[in-house]
């Protein structure tokens, strides 16, 4: 049981003797003295323990100091969701006492989660309560010192959350005592956004690879074996995709050039998703999503971008931004789309310092009582301004048509016409940005009156629309005009085979194209996982020829 945690129902379940009894034939039994190190944080390759007699005690070791965190004893075990994916533990277990441990590996680890539903559960509800709490009292191996203006602070704040990896946050402009931390570490306030990797190695503004490789964010990851399917993309088709696969015996693996979630994973709160009628936000949704493919047994590379496909035949070779390069029998491609940009001579200067394309926690945390301007009439526009009002001042909604009703759900529209700090301004545009290193103010006019305005913002959300991810597909698969890609009776002549190509099947035969990326979806979270989910019924098939 443990002591020094506060208890929430669930997270250190004590397993009683029959649950035991079931595990044992799962494990081998280790015996440690009081004192013994059972695993330190940062290494991966062991297992989950179970302790028979005795206790064991966790511990969060920041710079070389131990603050404990949990004493373990008969009945309960170790763990959290690190130890579905195969990454490093975020803690260091000791034993408080000799102790009798039973040590199961991740691979019976997975198959108690598929085997025995009611153990199953019991760890894996545990894994992740316990990884919230890890989240949310910054337990773990990463500190990040940067600064709310730095656009690269803003991209790694983001890259961590969005993968669920704790981290401190040390702001050179609020915290007091962060001239000593720089000190200790070698480091000049000029060198941030620095993030301290494990206590010991210091990453001068690394890239979000270098940060997966620095925190084994895709430890465990097989690049070697020829896999059954492979998806590229982890938003909310491709975890569909991988969870659908994955639970029906395939040999899953998903690319994701950035993290689990894609464009939902920046939403602030999905209300139309099936099951969720209080909403969800995009970032809980994709969490869930992403350790339930892994308890199936997926494995997720995040960080890591698939440059090009070599699509002579099966099994297709897709070529990895990191010079890496993976095999599957087929493909589903769930890569999605990405934010169309401003026409602006300046914009790249402040995305990300000042200027956004996503609206979750982290960007709201920033603009708490100022004001923000969000360019857009369409829902996601919608949800940002709904969800910035109750943190911003005033929140000003730039159109350029005449209003919203065509290109907003009513229920939208409803609460922005009813929200006091809320502003909508039609017919208008863009037209500079201004600022010396962040945003520091907006200048738009209205297209109708000519009449211009200034806006002293530091805050512009740009969410006008979004053009297809397939570039790196090199004219493989069909395409239609705008590059979104053709699927089923639509691919036409460019078909090889007798038979008719699948429901989602592309142009080249076994590679399925699921979600926005493909043309005519309907650009709905609800969609891309229901052809996530589907696509897999046609690989099965591909996979039986
Ligand atoms: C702010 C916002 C709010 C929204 N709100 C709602 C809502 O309330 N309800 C609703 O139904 N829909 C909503 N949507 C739309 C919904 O999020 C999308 O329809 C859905 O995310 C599409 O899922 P997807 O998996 O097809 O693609 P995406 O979500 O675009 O995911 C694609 C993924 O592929 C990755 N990728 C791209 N190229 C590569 C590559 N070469 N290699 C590896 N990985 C790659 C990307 O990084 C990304 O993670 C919203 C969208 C936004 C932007």
């Amino acid at each position: 049981m443990a002591e020094n945690v506060e208890v929430t129902d669930g997270m250190f379940p004590k397993l009683d003797e029959a649950q035991i009894a079931r595990l044992m034939p799962l494990g081998e039994v280790r015996l440690v003295d009081a004192g013994e190190i059972v695993f330190d944080q940062g290494d991966s390759e062991h297992g989950v323990f179970v302790v028979l007699s005795g206790s064991v005690q966790l511990f969060s070791a920041v710079n070389g100091r131990e603050s404990p965190l949990a004493v373990h004893g008969a009945g309960v075990f170790t763990g959290e969701v690190s130890q579905l994916s195969g990454r490093r533990s975020l803690v260091r277990c000791r034993a408080h006492l000799a102790s009798r441990l039973l040590e199961i590996s991740r691979a019976n680890l997975q198959r108690i989660m598929l085997t025995d539903a009611l153990l199953g559960e019991v760890f894996l509800r545990a894994f992740l309560l316990r990884r919230v709490y890890l989240i949310g009292h910054s337990v773990g191996d990463a500190v990040l010192i940067g600064s709310n203006n730095s656009a690269d602070t803003m991209r790694l704040k983001a890259f961590l959350s969005r993968n669920g990896h704790p981290f401190s946050y040390v702001d050179v402009e609020r915290d007091a005592d962060v001239q000593a931390m720089l000190d200790h570490f070698g480091v000049r306030v000029t060198d941030i956004p620095v993030l301290i990797c494990r206590g010991e190695l210091v990453l001068r503004n690394p890239t979000n690879a270098e940060t997966a490789v620095c925190f084994g964010l895709n430890a465990g990851i097989d690049d070697d074996s020829v896999y059954d399917l492979i998806v590229v993309g982890a938003g909310p088709s491709g975890l569909a995709a991988a969870v659908y696969g994955a639970s029906e015996g395939l040999k899953v693996l998903v690319i994701e050039s950035n993290a689990p979630g894609g464009q939902a994973g920046s939403s602030s709160r999905i209300e139309n998703y099936l099951g969720f009628p209080m909403g969800i936000s995009g970032q809980d949704l994709a969490a869930r999503a992403f350790v339930q493919a892994e308890k199936f047994g997926a494995q997720i590379a995040v960080a890591r971008s698939v440059a090009a496909l070599k699509c002579a035949r099966p099994p297709y070779a897709l070529q990895l931004d990191d010079g890496g390069s993976v095999q599957s029998r087929s493909l589903i491609i769930a890569s999605g789309v990405q934010y169309r940009r401003l026409n602006l001579p300046n914009l790249a200067q402040f995305e990300g310092a000042g200027v956004y394309y996503g609206a979750t926690q982290v960007e709201a945390q920033v603009c708490r009582d100022q004001d923000v301007a969000i360019v857009g009439g369409g829902n996601s526009a919608g949800q940002a301004a709904m969800f910035l009002s109750t943190f911003a001042k005033h929140v000003y909604l730039l159109v350029r048509g005449p209003g919203l009703s065509e290109t907003m759900s009513r229920y939208l529209i409803s609460r922005i016409e009813a929200c006091p700090n809320i502003t909508l301004k039609t017919f208008t545009e863009i037209e500079a940005l201004e600022g010396n290193g962040h945003l520091e103010r907006t200048h738009w006019r209205n297209t109708q009156t000519g009449e211009p305005h200034t806006c002293e913002t530091e805050h512009l959300f740009l969410m006008t629309g979004a053009s297809p991810n397939t570039a790196w597909l090199n004219g493989c698969v069909a395409m239609d005009s705008k590059q979104f890609i053709k699927t089923g009776a639509d691919v036409g002549e460019s078909w090889p085979l007798e038979r008719s190509p699948y429901l989602l099947e592309t142009s080249l035969p076994g590679v399925f194209a699921v979600g926005d990326v493909r043309a005519g979806s309907m650009k709905r979270v609800a969609a891309a996982v229901g052809e996530g989910s589907m696509a897999v019924q046609f690989v099965h098939r591909v996979l039986a020829e």
